[in-house]
């Protein structure tokens, strides 16, 4: 069967396809005879739940360290806690009920008795046993674990996936993303492309497709499932042209991001996480132009601390070695919502509370982050950006605050390097008002998915406005050279982060512009650096 999505990312997959289910348990209560062995159903699969959790906790803790890993801990005893079980147990002996059902209800009771508590700490417990019985209920009515892929790598329908659920996921099974909703704008559409697989939005699949063979034309926006032999033939042969086109491009490695007319352009890689670093460096990049810091974020049950966040970006500096790393103070709110933060749900997020708008207001979290960043300065080359910003008077601010850490922590004896400070340009007002921002920073980075959002007014999430999503619009282009401009005469240099700093098509129009970095996937890396060499007429 032929199915038709909107490309994502090009390219091809063939395997498995495996359905992401989020949908919602729906737990009947029958009526049991035998209700020892229904209890007996009831404590293996409580073990099989401990079991899958001694095993994300292993993951985690390789992945993103032991605080974070500890909530695994803490799911295996709540599981085994005897008000609990008994509980659980007791439904089932005295009312004769299923153990889905009893451990349902248990579930809901528990919860509600912690979120009436008075006591932060305990009220956030009500979440966690839900967690753990709705682990049960699946593994008691036969789900497989969402989160685990199996052992072979999968083509992963969903109907859509938010940022949470995706850093959730082992990125070495997924081949490709194919979801129903969702846009080519959005998060889970980055992390496609940051992982070099095909991914398709739109694509209106039956559930039936689970288990199947599928194929995915990214290019073209083609999912097909159950192909003929005819059709596997004919993409895996599409499939060795794109893997010869991509040997081509390795030669490239180790060559400038040089013009033919000899103008130099920085060519940096957009990265989430420490994991992102290797294909950063088998990409050849000359640095990182935007390490999205809220991906810390995202991955944590709680706020991540100084101590984490310093491993991770000294971590990123030191792979990098010299190369320069540009991290993007956090960026949360909008389409990245973290439990821990506690947002309220808002009628327009995007253009809500959000990114420096939280970390002037929550100056604890921005200061941890930023004491962070200086102290990781001292061991690779560490500048800062400042995301969402709409006036000088932020910039003073987050400065004073960049200030601030650097008297602590000389203080405090502690070493830091210098770091060049920017402000991303993604609100047309900070475009408008680029001449004012200049004097105040060493760099700019063009966000142009937001600019573009709030430029043309068409929110980026919302796949019914795919198409007039036009990020070659006059407007964005005329903006980009306005900043551009407006940078140079204040001697600050001037990149584009945003998506369309990866579109070969414009490549030459930003050389000519006088862009100075571009910072694009790492997967984009090298056939940009192919344009930029092929390119050439500076004005
Ligand atoms: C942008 O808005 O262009 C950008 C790079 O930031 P993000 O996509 O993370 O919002
Ligand atoms: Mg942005």
């Amino acid at each position: 069967m032929k199915l038709e999505g909107k490309s994502v990312f090009g390219g091809i997959a063939i395997g498995k396809c495996k359905v992401y289910g989020k949908k919602e348990s729906f737990v009947k209560r029958n009526k049991v005879v035998d209700t020892a062995s229904e209890i007996k159903r009831f404590s293996q699969a409580k073990e099989q739940a401990k079991g899958q959790l001694a095993q994300l906790y292993e993951k985690a803790l390789k992945e993103v360290g032991e605080a974070n890993a500890m909530i695994f801990e803490v799911h295996q005893m709540m599981l085994d806690d005897l008000d609990y079980v008994e509980s659980i147990t007791n439904m089932i002996s005295t009312q004769g009920i299923n153990a889905e059902f009893a451990v349902a209800a248990t579930g809901d009771n528990f919860a509600e008795m912690f979120a009436a508590m008075d006591d932060d700490y305990m009220r956030e417990r009500a979440a966690d046993v839900k967690d753990i019985s709705n682990r049960v209920i699946s593994i008691l009515q036969g789900d497989q674990n969402q989160g685990d892929l199996g052992k072979e790598p999968v083509i992963l329908l969903a109907d859509d996936l938010a940022p949470s659920e995706t850093v959730q996921l082992d990125k070495s099974k997924v081949l490709s993303f194919v979801t129903r909703h969702g846009s080519t704008n959005s998060h889970t559409a980055i992390l496609a492309r940051t992982m070099n697989i095909p991914a398709l939005i739109g694509v209106d699949f039956h559930e039936d497709a689970d288990g199947q063979i599928g194929i995915v034309d990214g290019k073209q926006g083609i999912f097909i499932i159950d192909p003929s032999e005819e059709e596997i033939a004919h993409y895996s042969k599409l499939k060795k042209q794109d893997e010869d086109r991509a040997r081509l491009l390795q030669e490239l490695k180790g060559q400038e991001s040089v013009t033919k007319d000899g103008k130099a352009i920085q060519l940096y890689a957009n990265i989430g996480g420490v994991g992102d670093v290797a294909s950063v460096l088998a990409n050849d990049a000359g640095g990182i132009g935007l390490f999205r810091s809220e991906f810390l974020y995202l991955e944590s049950s709680d706020y991540p601390t100084e101590e984490q966040q310093f491993k991770a970006y000294r971590t990123v500096a030191e792979n990098m070695a010299g190369k320069k790393v540009i991290i993007r103070t956090l960026d949360i709110g909008a389409d990245k919502q973290v439990d821990y933060f506690g947002l309220d749900k808002e009628e327009n997020p995007a253009m809500g509370y959000r990114a420096i708008r939280i970390c002037l207001d929550r100056k604890e979290i921005f200061k941890t982050q930023l004491r962070a960043i200086y102290r990781a300065s001292y061991y690779g080359k560490i500048a800062v950006m400042f995301p969402m910003v709409i006036s000088v008077d932020e910039v003073l601010q987050a400065k004073e605050m960049c200030q601030q850490v650097k008297e602590e922590l000389k203080a405090e004896g502690v070493p830091y390097s210098q770091v060049e400070l920017g402000v991303m340009i993604e609100t047309p007002a900070a475009v408008m008002i680029s001449d004012l921002l200049a004097k105040e920073v060493d760099f700019f980075s063009i966000g142009t998915n937001d600019l573009t959002q709030y430029t043309l007014a068409i929110d980026r999430q919302n796949p019914k406005l795919d198409d007039i999503y036009d990020s070659h619009h006059e407007a964005v282009l005329r903006m980009i050279q306005m900043v551009v401009d407006n940078g140079h005469k204040e001697g600050c240099w001037v990149g584009i982060c945003g998506e369309l700093g990866a579109d070969i098509s414009l490549t030459e129009t930003f050389l000519q512009m006088g862009i100075d970095e571009l910072s694009v996937s790492p997967s984009m890396i090298l056939p940009v650096r192919d344009q930029i060499r092929k390119s050439g007429a500076l004005r």
